[in-house]
């Protein structure tokens, strides 16, 4: 079977090309979509890539940040404007997987993987998305939603997202079995603003726990008002897994990850590497 390959200079001819055409995917590193094409994927016959430098760029804009959804995890980790998202970046894959897998293709990633996509969520992140000749902004837990229910079918230009005040306001964990980088068992992204030593608008976002990254709210509102020391971070630790489903896969059981998640989210609160 021939697979046509189908590259625009601008993102929005790239969405029209994407939505006229069921069997088209769009583009990012590749990781994903040629591992399916070299095993076989037909239901991938045409290829959609746009070579748009809009993709490829990472700007400050005040304290937020606009990345390009083609910008890999190499660069976000090189980048002085991304320096606090360098921890999520360089825990996807080895350097070979890093140089390809871009942040675009990381919004659609499944479980085990989404690490960049938990911290952008913990961080509130926006996409940006073109969709046939229309450009939209979406909260990222909405695309989420959304993405979870269809293929897709919309070509994402970029995220925004706001630098946090302080280095120590975002943190992020992930238990591994395979180091430095392997799948996560279970990774954890925080935003902890602070008012007076106390937490306020916490966002927690786990990768593994579900089939996609997720928000844990019941871990949010117990981390409201409280001090991060043993005794102000106990009921959320109590909350860590509340209405959680991990999976069980080749990397860990639904068992292990329910077990392990208070241990990750402890460390994570109490500043422990
Ligand atoms: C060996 C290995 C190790 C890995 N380790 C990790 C890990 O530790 N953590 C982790 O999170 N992930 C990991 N991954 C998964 C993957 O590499 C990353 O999630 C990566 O960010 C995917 O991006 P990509 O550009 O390669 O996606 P692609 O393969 O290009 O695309 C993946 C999907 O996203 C869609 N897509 C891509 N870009 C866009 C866009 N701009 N607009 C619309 N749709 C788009 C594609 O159509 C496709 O459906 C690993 C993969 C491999 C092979």
């Amino acid at each position: 079977m021939s697979l046509q390959v189908r590259t625009f200079p601008q993102l929005g001819e790239a969405a029209q090309a994407l939505a006229a055409d069921r069997g088209a995917r769009y583009l990012g590193g590749g990781t994903f979509v040629m591992r399916a094409i070299n095993e076989g994927d037909v239901s991938i016959t045409t290829i959609v890539r746009s070579t748009d430098p809009a993709l490829q760029q990472i700007r400050s804009d005040g304290d937020r940040i606009h990345i390009g959804a083609g910008v890999t995890m190499s660069q976000v980790a090189a980048s002085r404007d991304s320096d606090f998202l360098a921890a999520p970046a360089q825990s996807v894959g080895g350097p070979a997987v890093r140089n390809m897998a871009t942040v675009g293709g990381n919004l659609f990633a499944r479980s085990p993987y989404g690490d960049f996509t938990a911290a952008l969520l913990a961080l509130d992140a926006t996409v940006h998305v073109v969709e046939g000749a229309g450009r939209r902004e979406t909260p990222l837990e909405e695309f989420l939603r959304q993405g979870a229910q269809s293929e897709p079918r919309r070509v994402v230009a970029g995220v925004s997202v706001r630098r946090p005040h302080s280095r120590d306001a975002f943190r992020f964990r992930k238990l591994t079995r395979v180091k430095p980088a392997g799948a996560s068992v279970i990774a954890i992204a925080a935003h902890l603003p602070n008012a007076g030593g106390r937490v306020q608008g916490a966002r927690v976002a786990y990768v593994s726990m579900g089939p996609r990254p997720t928000r844990v709210q019941a871990v949010e509102r117990a981390l409201e008002g409280a001090t991060l020391d043993e005794s102000g971070i106990a009921g959320a630790l109590a909350a860590a897994t509340e209405g959680l489903d991990p999976p069980t896969d080749a990397i860990a059981s639904y068992w292990y990850r329910r077990e392990v998640a208070p241990a990750v989210l402890k460390r994570l609160l109490l500043g422990i590497q």
